[in-house]
């Protein structure tokens, strides 16, 4: 993949050969050095200003270096950081009531990474299946669909089917059916085929797949599906949740309330690892002492920057304006894909966002473009080879929306033949 290097000074050249030395290759970062985040900006070492279009896969959704959120973390930083789960700190408790009510459950599991969280729910879930549903020992199963992601651990890549995530990390967890997603005659199908279903884990978007937009309808009635057969409807929303797609979670533009809730990314506004998982007490009381936990999961700089970063989300009506700036940013991109044909589609949901470039998976294209983005002052970052995902902080405004179609018009220019 062309770099085009010349653009990069020899400070940004100098950083990336460290990491490139010194690093695991297990990223291919776009070539450009970032020390500085303010709302929906980031500067480069060289005091280049870019509008971030990727915020760190949705966890930035408040902007970068929040004042409300740092100040939350550096004041309970300089207090108390860490103290495990052995003893209660002054913190966690009311984080805990905070949260559940934000969300309408009766109690959370506080982890740290999201990958973690879904761990933390597959487990929570088996655990269910065997003590409260019935299910004989070790036979539980649970439905996950084609094409998603949900982290990096042997489990979760387990039901994977991107090769890349999977090939040569087995041997693989048992206990996963993959269906279609967005098929709810498949998942029907599922459901009746085994007595021993515990539950359906589904991203209400898919979001690193390339932002598949389920069809209307589609998680309702998963809802509904899954209720009708004693099966737990879980809700990935590590990449949807927290206002990201024009609602507080992804579920709620279907009026649905998953059984357990899995969060992360945003729930910190991207500057501490923190993730949750919700549900109400019928299921979370099945874990005991000593049955599951994290020695950072719920600490108390976790506890004080999560409530902030959750305040902000609600005091900046950010839900809202997610809503309706993503409906104005589809709107321009899609004048621009009639006017350029290397846009062949626009799909989304509030600022959650992808365009799909005109080449296939192994093209250089929509990478070449994305350094053209970089060029010209906007951050994004393909998926999947072809499509570009568009998610910039949900604190952007019009204006803001209105010069990024800009430069994305500009760029895209430069590659018509
Ligand atoms: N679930 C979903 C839907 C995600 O998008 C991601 C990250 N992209 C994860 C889980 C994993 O989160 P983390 O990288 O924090 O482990």
């Amino acid at each position: 993949m062309s770099e085009i290097q010349e653009t990069l000074s020899i400070q940004s050249e100098a950083l990336i050969t460290k990491e490139n030395k010194y690093g695991a290759h297990n990223y291919h970062p776009l070539p450009v050095v970032l020390n500085k985040g303010e709302g929906v900006y980031v500067w480069d070492v060289d005091g280049k200003k870019y509008y971030d279009f990727l915020s760190a896969y949705s966890a930035v959704n408040q902007g970068h270096c929040h004042p409300k959120i740092i100040d939350a973390m550096l004041k309970q930083a300089q207090t108390l950081t860490l103290t495990s789960r052995a003893f209660y700190n002054d913190q966690l408790g009311i984080y805990e009531e905070f949260v559940t009510k934000y969300f309408g459950f009766d109690k959370v599991l506080p982890m740290n990474t999201g990958a973690e969280a879904v761990e933390t729910a597959i487990k929570l879930c088996r655990k269910w299946a065997y003590e409260v549903k019935g299910i004989a020992e070790h036979a539980a199963e649970i439905i996950v669909c084609e094409n998603n992601f949900h982290g990096r651990t042997t489990t979760i890549i387990s039901f994977s089917n991107d090769e890349g995530a999977r090939k040569n990390f087995g041997p693989y967890t048992a206990g996963f059916i993959k269906i279609e997603y967005d098929n709810l005659e498949a998942l029907e199908k599922a459901l009746k085929a085994s007595k021993n279903i515990a539950g359906f884990l589904v991203e209400p978007i898919q979001g690193e797949a390339g932002v598949y937009v389920p069809s209307d309808g589609y998680l309702a009635k998963a809802k509904e599906l899954c209720a009708a057969h004693n099966v737990l409807f879980i809700a990935d929303e590590v990449q949807t949740g927290i206002a990201r797609t024009g609602k507080l979670l992804a579920v709620h533009h279907e009026n649905v309330q998953p059984d357990i809730l899995i969060l992360g990314k945003a729930i910190s506004g991207g500057v501490y690892p923190i993730s949750a998982v919700l549900a109400n007490d019928s299921i979370m009381n099945v874990i005991k002492p000593g049955q599951h936990g994290s020695t950072f999961g719920g600490n108390p700089v976790a506890a004080a920057v999560a409530i902030a970063a959750l305040e902000v989300v609600k005091d900046e009506n950010l839900a809202e304006n997610a809503e309706r700036l993503g409906i104005i940013l589809r709107k321009g991109l899609n004048d621009i894909a009639a006017k350029n044909s290397l846009i062949t589609l626009v799909r989304g949901k509030g600022l959650l966002n992808a365009i799909v470039i005109d080449c296939n998976e192994d093209s250089d294209l929509a990478w070449d473009i994305c350094l053209k983005f970089r060029d010209n002052g906007l951050l994004a970052k393909p998926t999947h080879g072809n499509k570009i995902r568009l998610a910039p902080p949900l604190v952007i405004t019009e204006a803001q929306i209105h010069e990024c179609l800009e430069i994305i018009e500009k760029s895209l220019e430069a590659f018509r033949s």
